[in-house]
């Protein structure tokens, strides 16, 4: 028996994941995003897992997707932020990437670029994002440049992103729709706006393609929102056991910073995992965990390898397996409690933990 954490990435939930979006854009084509090793999930296998069940998949860079085509994936892939030279076009030409192009530097490595011609383009409007995209006042300008580049294919695609769709106030997404609206009404050519956020909460908004990625990992996206109440199931299971039990007087501290002291006597369950295998140092105490099926709360600081559980007198023995997200114990709960958010947790799982692709 291994006493190191394990991350189980279930292929059902994220076939149900797939499945039950598609239900919600039935005009739609959907594009996987799994940049970042599929949210932590495992890039080569996610895509794998997901060939014929989406029609593109999104990453963030070029490597990425050398990577998957070096894998043998096939479908579309699009390259999110990530073209800053000769070099990466043609890397995109010769690995059949599509680019998004977000500013008039990069429409100057189109025009400059010796390339034969085919080269698919998403040209990224700023509805308000304001980190990447074309500003209003010169999106008409860099799309008729484009248009005119020998080595793109026509017609020019469009697409944007949201800066708040997962919030409450839907005021500023409903104004970014609407910009993106007024600057791509009279073009041809395929749109993308939706992340899944967008998907959830915008269906007017859902156009040609969407661009998908925390739900399809089984995690709601909205602020204070759980998988579970719109019909997703958590694809990875992060695991480990208990490495000891030990008794915890009334008034001791327990670990760095002696930064919580037990308030009777109890007892502690010291569990393997740690902010070295991607489990966030910042949960505070309170955080749970589930050990057979009950919840009990994290105390004192996350070390590297450990973390230390108050479990009073209840029957847990070393070995006993521990869950610190995943099934029956969401992901976005933990992230809540470590003032993270559920990409930041699922990504940053390392390379120390085992996956198990079940
Ligand atoms: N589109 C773009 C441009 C992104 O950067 C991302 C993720 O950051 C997505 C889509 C997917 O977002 P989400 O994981 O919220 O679905």
């Amino acid at each position: 028996m291994h006493y190191s954490p394990v991350a189980e990435i279930r292929r059902t939930a994220l076939m149900h994941n797939i499945t039950h979006l598609r239900s919600q854009i039935p005009e739609t084509k959907l594009m996987a995003v799994i940049k970042a090793d599929a949210y932590g999930h495992g890039l080569v296998q996610v895509a794998r897992w997901l060939t014929g069940a989406v029609d593109g998949f999104a990453v963030a860079r070029i490597e990425e997707a050398v990577t998957l085509r070096e894998s043998g994936v096939e479908a579309r892939i699009l390259i999110l932020a990530g073209v800053f030279n000769q070099e990466g076009l043609e890397q995109a030409t010769q690995y059949d990437l599509d680019l998004v192009i977000h500013d008039a530097y990069q429409v100057g490595l189109l025009e400059q670029a010796n390339l034969p011609h085919g080269l698919k383009i998403w040209l990224k409007h700023d509805s308000g994002m304001h980190r990447l995209g074309v500003r209003c006042e010169e999106f008409q300008s860099l799309y008729r440049r484009l248009s005119h580049c020998a080595c793109v294919r026509l017609p020019l695609n469009t697409m944007t992103h949201f800066a708040t769709a997962d919030e409450a106030d839907g005021s500023e997404t409903e104004r970014q729709i609407a910009r993106f609206e007024a600057q791509v009404q009279d073009l041809p050519g395929e749109r993308a706006l939706c992340n899944s956020a967008g998907v959830l909460r915008w269906p007017s908004a859902h156009g040609d393609w969407v661009r998908v990625g925390l739900a399809i990992y089984g995690a709601n996206p909205m602020v204070g929102g759980r998988a579970q109440q719109i019909g997703l199931q958590p694809v990875m299971t992060l695991k480990t056991r208990v490495l000891a039990v030990r008794p915890q007087r009334q008034g001791e501290a327990a670990g760095y910073g002696q930064i919580w002291r037990a308030e009777r006597d109890t007892r502690i369950a010291v569990v393997a995992v740690g902010y070295g295998d991607g489990y966030p140092r910042h949960a505070a105490s309170g955080t749970p965990v589930l050990i057979n099926g009950q919840r009990f709360p994290l105390v004192g600081r996350v070390s590297m390898d450990t973390l230390m559980v108050e479990i009073g007198d209840a029957p847990v023995a070393v070995g006993d397996e521990v869950i610190l997200w995943g099934q029956g114990l969401p992901v976005e709960e933990i992230a809540e409690h470590a003032e993270t958010i559920p990409y930041e947790l699922l990504s940053q799982v390392t390379g120390r933990v085992r996956f198990h692709y079940l």
